[in-house]
């Protein structure tokens, strides 16, 4: 078995081929992924199959904007797979995380009930008034929702990044439109994105580890 080790970016670490995080919660697996043990640490392998997040790390981030203590606002969180690595590397901050299907969210609170650093929100992204209390302007906006008016969410919910924060879209080609060609789609989300005052820093494909989506880093102007 290989050494795992630092990789180049802060919080991940590798074997030189897999992704992994440290396990904030040592001998608790999340989503049936492998456990690694070595010396007294314990990591959690990260599949960029199952993660769009791991996907761009594989694809090579131009920044990665999770550290030890950044607050992150994420949207579709699912029953908390990517999540639950954010939570890990995360592990001084807080990922508050949204939701909007009712058992999805069961699942995610039992995963805050062992991660101090968790906030699950029951919502819908598409309707920020109705958490916007919950909040505190956060660092990183991470948006995964696979719905038809991706970006259109994604603006509503810039009002929670502090000046100067990063964002990070998810975008799925098919859920905004079954027909076009995804080159397209892509083309049309980075316009929108501009004309919503962003600075786009990068546009990754993220095939072959999660077809016909595309990571969109974004910076506030
Ligand atoms: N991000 C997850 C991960 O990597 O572990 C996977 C997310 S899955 C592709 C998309 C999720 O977005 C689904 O769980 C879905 O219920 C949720 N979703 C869709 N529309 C939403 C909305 N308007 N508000 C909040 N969540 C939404």
């Amino acid at each position: 078995m290989p050494r795992i080790r630092r990789s180049d970016v802060p919080g991940v670490y590798t074997d030189g081929e897999r992704l992994y995080t440290e396990n904030l919660v040592p001998g608790i697996a999340v989503y049936g992924e492998r456990l690694v043990s070595q010396g007294d640490v314990e990591y959690r392998a990260w599949n960029p199959r199952r993660s769009k997040l791991a996907a761009l790390l594989k694809k090579g981030p131009a920044v990665f904007p999770f550290g030890r203590r950044t607050e992150v606002l994420y949207l579709g969180a699912a029953q908390g797979t990517t999540v639950s690595h954010l939570s890990d590397i995360c592990a001084d901050g807080t990922v508050y995380a949204v939701e909007i299907s009712r058992r999805a969210f069961q699942k995610l609170l039992a995963l805050a009930e062992r991660r101090h650093n968790l906030m699950p929100i029951l919502g819908d992204a598409d309707a920020p008034d109705g958490y916007a209390r919950l909040l505190a302007p956060v660092d990183v906006l991470y948006q995964d929702v696979a719905q038809r008016d991706q970006v259109g969410i994604f603006r509503k919910n810039l009002p929670f990044l502090r000046p100067g924060g990063l964002g990070l879209l998810m975008v799925k080609a098919r859920s905004a439109d079954v027909t076009a060609r995804p080159v397209d789609v892509y083309a049309a989300a980075r316009r929108d994105l501009a004309s919503a005052g962003l600075d786009v820093l990068q546009v990754a494909e993220l095939d072959p580890y999660q077809e016909d989506h595309a990571a969109f880093l974004v910076e506030t102007a």
